[in-house]
């Protein structure tokens, strides 16, 4: 094996975007990330064969010891042993289509809606399909989903279910949670499936001003049948999700409420970021993160310990967490 700079995603990943294929979805670092590895994806004339080869001329240039300046500063990026001469796929992130059920403040999608609600996508499932029967996923690997709502694809079900039986063992699904699935509720049984339902808000009136749509309760709701399903040796398979977000839900009132409801629900695990936008123009004015925010993570960090919940961290909170030495 050779030791050189690299990244997991640039020798072995992928995600798809709406109308072409990145190398990773990071982007809240200081190089911003977005390599485009195939622009303009056309779903019949994808070859894996050709995509690996593309994906090849990147690590040529990292085992010569050139980084591409939008990963500086990635926290992905090690100096290790990579085996470089296997060709597989064992990351996909699935970020192809933009629809939602929900309307979140802080979304991208959100100055244009109707646009991103009815935007075309291309079905991944055929190029899903050669991939395992190529046999180039490799046993192991993890498939996250973002998108868009995922379970409001068509053929989402078809999907999970699919990778499911040939041997995706890691998949990771981020949802709004209104729409409940059984394909989720499936792996999840099967223990191969997990779950990160955005909740942003401690409660109704909290979630109708960020989310923009009256289901504080049916989330919940689903949030509670996906915990139910979870087999009793392991319990961090559904998770909520809190993107701090200042001037709106960035209080103790707000986490605390949300910690009740994790607790009364049956969630073990929770997960924490900071709101995107603030905290790149933050970065861009070299503003640092102010004081009551870095103290409010602390509160979270220590509140997670008291109550034994599993503490994911996010991108932004990751960065946060490291700059001020939170644990
Ligand atoms: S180092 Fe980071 S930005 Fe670069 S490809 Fe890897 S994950 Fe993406
Ligand atoms: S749930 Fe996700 S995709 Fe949907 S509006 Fe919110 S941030 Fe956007």
């Amino acid at each position: 094996m050779q030791e050189y700079t690299s990244c997991h995603w640039i020798q072995h990943g992928l995600s798809f975007e709406s109308n072409h294929i990145k190398m990773c979805c990071l982007c809240c670092h200081k190089g911003g990330g977005r390599i485009v590895i195939t622009d303009k994806f056309d779903e019949k004339k994808f070859d894996w064969k050709t995509f690996l080869g593309i994906k090849q001329k990147f690590i040529d240039e990292n085992i010569k010891g050139i980084i591409d300046p939008r990963c500086d500063g990635c926290f992905n990026l090690v100096k290790r042993g990579w085996d470089d001469n296997e060709k597989y796929i064992s990351y996909i992130h699935f970020n192809h289509w933009t629809r939602c059920n929900c309307d979140c403040i802080y979304c991208y999608t959100n100055w244009d809606k109707k646009n991103f609600n009815t935007k075309p996508y291309y079905n991944v499932f055929p190029v899903i399909k050669k991939l395992f029967e190529e046999k180039l996923f490799r046993p192991g690997g993890e498939i996250t989903f973002a998108g868009g709502e995922p379970t409001i694809l068509k053929d989402f079900d078809k999907l999970i279910l699919y990778m499911l039986k040939n041997g995706a063992d890691r998949i990771t699904i981020h949802s709004s949670g209104i729409k409940y699935s059984k394909g989720i509720e499936k792996g999840i049984k099967e223990k191969k499936v997990s779950v990160c339902l955005s909740a942003d808000s401690g409660d109704k009136d909290m979630y109708k001003k960020i989310k923009r749509v009256d289901k504080f309760d049916i989330f919940w709701k689903n949030a509670k049948k996906y915990a139910k399903a979870q087999p009793d040796d392991n319990k961090k398979l559904v998770e909520t999700k809190f993107i701090l977000i200042p001037e709106f839900n960035a209080t103790k009132e707000q986490i605390d409420k949300w910690i009740d409801l994790n607790i009364e629900t049956g969630i073990k695990s929770i997960v924490l970021d900071i709101e995107d936008v603030y905290c790149q123009d933050l970065r861009n004015k070299k503003k640092q993160i102010p004081e009551y925010l870095v103290d409010l993570c602390g509160y979270i960090i220590e509140k997670a310990k008291e109550y034994k919940l599993n503490l994911v961290e996010y991108n932004n909170f990751r960065y946060l967490i490291e700059e001020y030495h939170l644990v």
